[in-house]
Formats: C-alpha cells, structure tokens, sequence
C-alpha cells in the first residue's frame, strides 16, 4: 500500500509500505474511510518534536473491519469501526475508572494515513456502529476519534455544567470542538479566544456567545471585564503553550475549573501563583474511548455536527498539502480520503 511517512521537518512522503498484517491475536487490521491530519501531527511535522526515524504518521481513524485476529470476541469483518489514538482493553482498573487513555496495557496507534491500519487491543479500542454509515456522515464520525473526544474532555475536565460561563483557549479543531461540547453540556455562556475570522464564525456556529480576539495578559483582562471582575467558572485550554496554560488559569475564577487538553510543549508552572489561583486544574490525553459509545449516538442522531471542522478534503496521496495547508493555517483541519 502507499501510506504517509514523516522523515523530517516538512518532509511527508506518500510511498509505498507493507501492507499491516495481524501480529497479536488481539489486533484487528481495518480498511481506513477517512482519516485526516491532527494539530499535534504539526509538532513533529515543524520539528518541534524530534524524530529518530521515519515515522508513520496519522491517528484517527474510521473504517472497515477487514480482519481480526484469533482472540478477538467484539468486532468482527465487515463492521464499520471509530477507535481512539492509544489502543486500551477497556478492562483494567484504569480502564474501569474511565482513563483508557491511560490504560495499563495502552498502545499509541500510528499510521492511520493510510489504507489499510493495525488496531491492537481490538476488542477494547474499537467501537462498532449499528449500522454500516453512508459517506455523508464519515466527517462527523471521523472527527469522534480525537478531536471531538478531546473537546468533550476538556469541557468535562473543566466541570462544564448547564449555566456556566466558560472560556476556550486556541481555535484549533480541538478548540472549537470544546465549545460545541460546552453547548451540549449547557453552558449558558461560551467565550471563543480566537483572532482569525473563518474560526470565529464557526465557533459561534458550534455556541460560542462572545469572541476575544486579546492574548496573554490582554485576553485576560478583557475575560475579566466580560464577568464583572470574577472570571469564567471554567476554562478549556487547547493550545499546550506557557502562555495559553497561563490565559486559562488566570482567566478563571477562585473555585472555578481548568480543563487542559493541548499536548504541553514547554509548559512550566509556578506552584506559589497556581496555590493563590485557588482554580481546580484537570487535564491530560483524553480518554475518547470512554466517549465514542455516546457520541456516536449524538452524531448519528445530527445532534452534533463535528465533522464541520474539516475545512479541506483530500485525497490521501496529497497527505503533503493536506500538511502545509495546516501548517500555513489555511486549514483549520484536513480530511484524508484513501
Ligand atoms: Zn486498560
């Protein structure tokens, strides 16, 4: 198959790969519908993140079963499955508590740009639908594999509850994600902090009641002044920056709630200013798995319409544009088609 590999900063190639075959009797191997380019592809895609070696890239995912191995008891050939970026067996304590992310035997899935994936721990990562979807709603599932898990996270991270008032910190797909699931949770006010106009627009689409356009120390003062002087009851930050960590917390009010879901790249906090904060801090690689089942439902039912994140769609032998049009952001996300 021809599948995308990163060798170096800006350097995604589509060559050719072997074909992924089952190595442990809990893998499943699935036949890829969509797939797309995540914001934290852009950290090793800019060099940020150091790699050793050419890399497989891509992590969400949504397709076909097309074979599974001796022990798998949950899935079977010709089901159309989402699953999350780290495998999980859905089992162990972690698991159980509703951490797969974090779970005791979690494997990171890579190499979902392209046709064909290996999925381990298939039983306890894989999600089947009720039926097989037709091609117009693989956007919205699709997106249920990371982003809108992470949103949906990072929204119930903060404690987000119908009433509320609640701050997003960045304008990625994630970003935007969390506002569509601040919504769904009830929140009675969604500040967006985002300064590019397409991303503005399709935050207040998912709920976002007001805009902050002001960064840093401006962006909290002017939050400030949008709640009398207290701040928001919580905060869904989405960036993984010192700065947008910061925003997040001194946007919130003493009590109130930090749900943090940006991959911290250089973040580093001062325990004396984060003790008088007095803000509840929660965060971390969202547990999608735990989700997928609900979201599903909401999906399917057109109650949330997340796949609107995809603002350019291509098909997967242009990976490398795919690429640059995030990187430039002149996409806010890029859909893969095999
Ligand atoms: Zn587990």
């Amino acid at each position: 198959m021809q599948a995308t590999m990163l060798y170096g900063p800006r350097d995604i190639r589509f060559e050719e790969r072997a074909d992924p075959a089952i190595v442990h009797p809990t893998d499943a191997i699935i036949r890829v519908a969509a797939s797309c380019v995540c914001g934290s592809d852009l950290w090793p895609y800019r060099g940020v993140q150091k790699i050793n070696e050419p890399t497989p890239m891509g992590h969400e995912y949504c397709g076909v079963v097309e074979e599974v191995g001796s022990a798998v008891r949950n899935v079977r050939p010709g089901q159309f499955v989402i699953g999350s970026f780290f495998a999980s067996d859905n089992s162990c304590p972690v698991c159980n508590h509703g951490y797969q992310s974090s779970c005791q035997n979690a494997e990171f899935v890579g190499g979902a740009q392209a046709p064909y994936l290996r999925v381990p721990l298939a039983d306890g990562t894989l999600v089947a639908t009720p039926l097989t979807p037709g091609a117009d709603m693989l956007p919205d599932l699709l997106a249920l594999s990371d982003v809108m898990g992470t949103g949906w996270f990072g929204a119930l991270a903060a404690d987000v509850r119908p009433g509320v008032t609640v701050a997003v910190v960045g304008d990625g797909a994630v970003g935007l994600l969390a506002i569509l699931s601040a919504r769904q949770m009830g929140a009675q006010r969604i500040i967006a902090m985002s300064r590019h106009a397409p991303r503005q627009q399709l935050a207040r689409e998912f709920g976002a009641t007001d805009v902050v356009e002001q960064r840093g120390d401006e962006g909290v003062q002017r939050i400030l002044e949008l709640t009398s002087g207290l701040g928001v009851d919580c905060a869904i930050e989405c960036v993984g920056t010192q700065e947008s960590m910061i925003q997040a917390i001194r946007a919130t009010r003493q009590g109130g709630h930090v749900g943090y879901v940006g991959v911290p790249h250089g973040v580093s906090l001062n325990g004396e200013e984060l003790f008088f904060e007095h803000v509840h801090l929660h965060g971390g690689p969202a547990p999608v798995r735990n989700y997928l089942p609900q979201l599903i439902g909401l999906a399917l039912d057109g109650k949330i319409q997340p796949g609107k994140v995809f603002d350019l769609r291509l098909p997967l032998a242009r990976v490398a544009e795919g690429y640059r049009a995030m990187d430039e952001r002149r996409a806010i996300k890029t859909l893969l088609m095999p």
